[in-house]
């Protein structure tokens, strides 16, 4: 059993095929390419995938068969553990990235010329792109009928852990993956218990009505497991309640984890999203690309409170709020005018959930140049967005003290303070903190006009 994206022992088709059929080998393999790769030169997330790994090696080791460590590259690792352990099968979960299913095929060559059977199995979504391919055959690029089609999946019966045995090899650390304990604990369990604690709480429930204010832990913070199969949709698909009637709210958090299935639909039809624009005539934009503006925005000195609040929060957290993720993208691509994939390298470094199929797809939706059925057109007005989804800039005083004191939501406007107003909220704009760095209205005139100028029409495929 090959573990790579599915780091959880239960609700596991390929783990539990592996099983019924004989002795088992788990295997991880630490891929130096992988990881020399910039999107994955990501200290915090290398730190809970180590974490992942060694709980995920406890759970496996009480079932009876540890994790197998090993290094180099998957083709010549895998091949040569199997015949180590005298396999006649490898198993593993379906991948999606252009990156994975090439390095899968390259391995399945590998293992074929030893006489050595790959077989790939689902679970790390609740549909695999096959089953829904929609009336042409070709998937969907727009979510709402996604969505439907998705909806009416049966939701599997949840698979319990295998009892496990089988030889024991030699294996190597984990050391390359960094060291020190992640931001949150990392493993199957914890991602349980994660689950758990956000249905408990009522959290679920209230999905709906909070998932937008972003001062509130409204959101399940599930995506670092959900990243690395430590848990999968239908285990947090049955732990709501489905299939059967479940509330509002649960049922709004439900429908991003069919965002999550629908961006991984999308990778796996589209790759060359990886790379670029969707949208062919959008991969004509003129960008400005100027590398302190982009300085200032990761180190969240823009001068826009909120896009900063962002920023930080990320830099601090290894997560950032879906709405400050929309925010701050947004402000990147639309009033800084630096390409999404600028913002997409900073994104996958920085996050814990760093996803290649979640993050394209948000980068792409928040540029207008993928899967969004809204025009190129709208931009964020990062002040208008601070003051519905912050109202009273809460977040913002969390994330940049600096402001800490600046009276209700005039927080979110602070060049409009006065003087006399700076020195009460004891912050000197332009010494304390920045002033903004673009004017929002003039830059927003400019990128519409870069991106007519590639002559799309909006709404174009
Ligand atoms: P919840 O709101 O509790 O949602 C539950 C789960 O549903 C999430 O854990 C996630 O797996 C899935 N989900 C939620 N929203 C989305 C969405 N819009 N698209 C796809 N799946 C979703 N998500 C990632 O997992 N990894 C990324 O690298 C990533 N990059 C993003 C970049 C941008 C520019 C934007 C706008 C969004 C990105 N997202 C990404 C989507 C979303 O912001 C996060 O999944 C969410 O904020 C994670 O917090 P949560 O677990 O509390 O989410």
């Amino acid at each position: 059993m090959w573990f790579r994206r599915d780091l959880r022992v239960a609700d596991h088709p390929a783990l539990s095929a592996a099983a019924t059929r004989g002795e088992v080998v788990c295997l991880w393999v630490i891929d130096p390419q992988i990881l020399g790769r910039r999107h994955h030169q990501a200290p915090e997330r290398l730190r809970f995938l180590r974490a992942g790994l060694a709980a995920l090696d406890g759970e496996l080791r009480r079932l009876g068969a540890p994790l197998v460590i090993r290094t180099g590259r998957p083709e010549d690792v895998v091949p040569h553990v199997a015949v180590e352990a005298g396999a006649s099968r490898v198993h593993l979960t379906h991948e999606v990235s252009p990156l994975g299913l090439a390095r899968d095929a390259r391995v399945a060559g590998a293992l074929s010329a030893a006489g050595i059977t790959l077989e790939s199995f689902g679970g790390d979504l609740l549909a695999e792109p096959e089953d829904l391919a929609g009336s042409s055959g070709k998937g969907y690029l727009v979510f709402t009928p996604f969505s439907r089609a998705w909806g009416a999946i049966d939701i599997p019966r949840l698979i319990t852990a295998p009892a496990l045995t089988g030889p024991t090899l030699p294996s190597e650390s984990l050391d390359a993956l960094g060291s020190g304990e992640p931001r949150i604990p990392a493993g199957p369990a914890a991602a349980r218990a994660a689950v758990v604690a956000f249905i408990a709480s009522g959290r679920a429930d209230q999905y709906g009505d909070a998932r937008n204010a972003l001062a509130d832990d409204g959101t399940s913070r599930l995506s670092a497991y959900l990243r690395f199969g430590m848990t999968s949709p239908a285990q947090i698909g049955r732990a709501l309640g489905l299939p059967g009637e479940i509330s509002a709210g649960r049922y709004a958090f439900w429908r991003q984890i069919c965002w999550r299935d629908f961006y991984h639909h999308h990778l796996k039809r589209h790759p060359e999203v990886s790379r670029m624009a969707l949208r062919p005539a959008f991969r004509r934009i003129q960008w400005d690309n100027d590398l302190a503006d982009l300085g200032a925005w990761e180190r969240g000195e823009t001068g826009f409170p909120i896009v900063d609040a962002g920023m930080r929060q990320l830099a601090a957290e290894g997560w950032m709020h879906n709405r400050a993720r929309m925010i701050t993208a947004s402000f990147l691509v639309k009033d800084l005018l630096i390409d999404w994939r600028r913002g997409e390298s900073v994104f996958m470094r920085k996050l814990l959930d760093g996803d290649p199929a979640n993050n394209n797809g948000g980068w792409q939706w928040t540029a207008g140049t993928g899967t969004d059925a809204a025009p190129y057109f709208r931009v964020f007005n990062p002040t208008l967005q601070a003051q519905k989804f912050d109202a009273a800039g809460e977040y913002v005083r969390r994330w940049v003290p600096e402001l800490r004191d600046v009276p209700g939501n005039r927080i979110h406007e602070p060049w409009r303070l006065t003087t006399e107003e700076q020195r009460a909220a004891a912050c000197r704009l332009d010494v304390d903190y920045p002033l903004p760095r673009v004017d929002h209205a003039r830059r927003r005139r400019e990128v519409l006009e870069r991106y007519r100028a590639t002559g799309a029409a909006a709404g174009d495929p």
